[in-house]
């Protein structure tokens, strides 16, 4: 299935436009991830007081976890113009030449996906970020000279679900890091409560609940489950979503209760099945499950490590006894139930 048709994906859909609305708007509006909103309250607060635009920002970890969000968050906050950009979208050093120029002291520029970015354009963003300064080449050959603009303070928010693809220089012009984490199931009730205020959806609080357990920690999902259970509920029961409303929808998509697809369902018992419960490496997995490598160590692996069904280990992967308790697969013997690993 493509990303794009996977309901669970934590990556944005097109569907998933409606969100925008949903967006948290201010610090306060914001559920889940305190300490991440304690450590930011107090750089916001203090760049404030000083009438200062505030150092740059790094929010790194899965998709649909907020960073986004939390990027214009901060634009608010500060009362800041933002400018919205990814690393791809970036191509030549001209390019980001041309963004810089226009930014106004105080704005923001945000770079989805910065571990993107190119060498040459890395290279640019560096004295800028640093100096506040754009090294520009006018003229070719021996006659080149290089011309040296200020620019305004700004800030860079930039967002990764890769942390370590991110080159060491680039990381460490960014003042502020944070990790995102995933949700609790309380936030999840909460957010998708929210939404549901938001949207005009009458649901129950077992329906919420019922919804925030199988959204796999991750704001983006609880809220394309709850369009898609407003669906099934507006066809197939008075439009009230419920409880048993929610687990009927939910076991016509094929998720499980704690919120599995048969993607990952696939994935853990082709490495039971076919590598012995691994260790496997994550090419051999993705050709083995016809899945993406980058898609099934951004999307599919965070939640399976953070149940405890998959380890990252050097030799591959390796998938534990609770995996095999999930699948209902036999534990080879050996491996003692209550050990957290099989080898
Ligand atoms: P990311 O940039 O990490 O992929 P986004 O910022 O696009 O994630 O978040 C996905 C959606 O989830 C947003 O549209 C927003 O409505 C919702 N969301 C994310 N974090 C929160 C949160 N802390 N509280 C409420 N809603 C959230």
């Amino acid at each position: 299935m493509s990303e794009d048709g996977r309901l669970l994906a934590g990556s944005v859909r097109r569907d998933d436009r409606e969100n925008i609305a949903l967006r948290p708007k201010w610090l306060r509006d914001m559920v889940g991830q305190d300490s991440l909103r304690d450590n930011l309250a107090i750089i916001l607060e203090a760049a404030k007081l000083r009438n200062e635009p505030i150092d740059h920002v790094l929010f790194y970890g899965p998709p649909g976890l907020g960073k986004t969000s939390l990027a214009h968050v901060i634009a608010n906050e500060m009362g800041a113009n933002i400018r919205v950009t990814a690393g791809p979208s970036i191509e030549r050093a001209g390019d980001l030449a041309a963004i810089l120029t226009h930014l106004k002291k105080g704005d923001i520029l945000f770079i989805d996906e910065v571990h993107r970015l190119g060498k040459a354009v890395e290279e640019i963003l560096y004295p800028a970020m640093e100096d506040f300064v754009l090294d520009i080449v006018i003229g070719k050959g021996p006659a080149a000279k290089t011309v040296r603009l200020n620019l305004p303070r700004f800030t860079v928010i930039g967002a990764t679900t890769r942390l370590s693809l991110l080159a060491g220089p680039l990381r460490d012009r960014f003042g502020a890091r944070f990790r995102l984490d995933f949700y609790s199931q309380e936030a999840l009730e909460h957010i998708v409560t929210r939404a549901a205020v938001m949207l005009k959806i009458t649901i129950d609080p077992e329906g919420a609940r019922e919804i925030a357990k199988r959204a796999r920690g991750t704001p983006r999902i609880v809220l394309r489950l709850l369009r898609r259970v407003r669906d099934y509920a507006q066809t197939r029961a008075d439009g009230r979503i419920t409880a048993a409303v929610t687990r009927e929808a939910l076991e016509l998509m094929n998720i499980d209760h704690l919120g599995l697809d048969e993607v990952d369902r696939n994935i853990l018992s082709t490495i039971i099945e076919k590598f012995n419960g691994g260790p496997v490496g994550l090419e051999t997995i993705a050709a083995a499950t016809s899945e993406d490598s980058a898609t099934i160590m951004d999307v599919y692996e965070p939640y399976l490590i953070q149940l405890g069904f998959l380890d990252r280990t050097p030799r591959g992967r390796i998938a534990t006894v609770n995996a095999y308790r999930h699948l209902g697969l036999p534990i080879p013997q050996g491996s003692s139930p209550d050990q957290p690993k099989l080898f």
